[in-house]
């Protein structure tokens, strides 16, 4: 199977020094982990003290967002070389909360999507479908078309280093997580779209499922063939929740 990875996302919380004293109990308690990649996705404002924290460590960084532009007029917005000197690998783009709260579209993340790859970044590309969606039987077309918006055009070569996460919108912060079942028959939906663009390679690509993720259903989620890890929110924020549901899934 792939080697899993557990990425956390922190979304708008936690100041630099909140942050701190995270990298520190989290370093201790996952040191002897290596059966797995870790990633945190950091507010911007925390990756640069967290770069100093987690240079030896076995920790990968990400953002949480980027801008498609290099450089320029563009207030408020991050670029890739910025991200690259605060010593990010990762970062997350397309997150339903901004694709629902800051409008998104399916074409601008196709863009941020290709200047990450072109800038050396792993994209956490994120995808999924609402409550309505699914009751309307529509959430596989629905998942499958933001895949295949999102990396339409995007070389077999480039696209064996992009990161699925499938995050139903319906499983978000509610406590409420899709069966493993549901989540393994979209990561297997996901995969099948991939394999049109780049053939068997699409084996070799990470589909991480989020919403509601946490320490005692992280195994059984892992245990499902086509999912590959986890995007953790509410359960990535404490350093020892965190690392207990790392080691769950060791
Ligand atoms: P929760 O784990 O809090 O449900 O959030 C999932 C998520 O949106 C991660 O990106």
């Amino acid at each position: 199977k792939r080697r899993p990875v557990i990425a956390g996302n922190w979304k708008m919380f936690k100041t630099v020094k909140e942050a701190e004293d995270y990298a520190v109990t989290f370093l201790e308690e996952i040191k002897d982990v290596t059966a797995l990649d870790i990633v945190l996705c950091a507010p911007f404002t925390a990756l640069y003290s967290l770069k100093n924290e987690m240079e030896e460590s076995i920790v990968h960084l990400g953002a949480q967002n980027m801008s498609w532009a290099d450089q320029g007029a563009y207030t408020g917005e991050i670029s890739a070389q910025m991200l690259l000197e605060a010593a990010c690998t990762y970062v997350i783009l397309g997150h339903s909360e901004r694709r629902e709260m800051f409008d998104e579209t399916d074409e601008i993340i196709a863009k941020k999507v290709r200047k990450a790859l072109a800038a050396g970044l792993t994209p956490i590309l994120c995808v999924g479908e609402n409550l309505s969606i699914r009751e309307e039987g529509k959430a596989v077309e629905r998942v499958q078309g933001q895949v295949s918006k999102a990396l339409e055009g995007i070389s077999p070569e480039d696209l064996s280093r992009v990161v699925i996460a499938y995050e139903p919108i319906w499983a978000i912060g509610t406590g409420e997580t899709a069966s493993s079942q549901d989540a393994q028959e979209m990561c297997a939906a996901i995969r099948s779209t991939l394999a049109e663009f780049m053939g068997a390679a699409s084996e070799k690509v990470p589909i991480l499922y989020g919403g509601s993720v946490k320490a005692d259903n992280i195994a059984e989620l892992l245990s499902e063939s086509d999912v590959d890890g986890a995007l953790v929110g509410g359960a990535s924020l404490d350093p020892q929740g965190f690392s207990k549901l790392i080691h769950n899934a060791a």
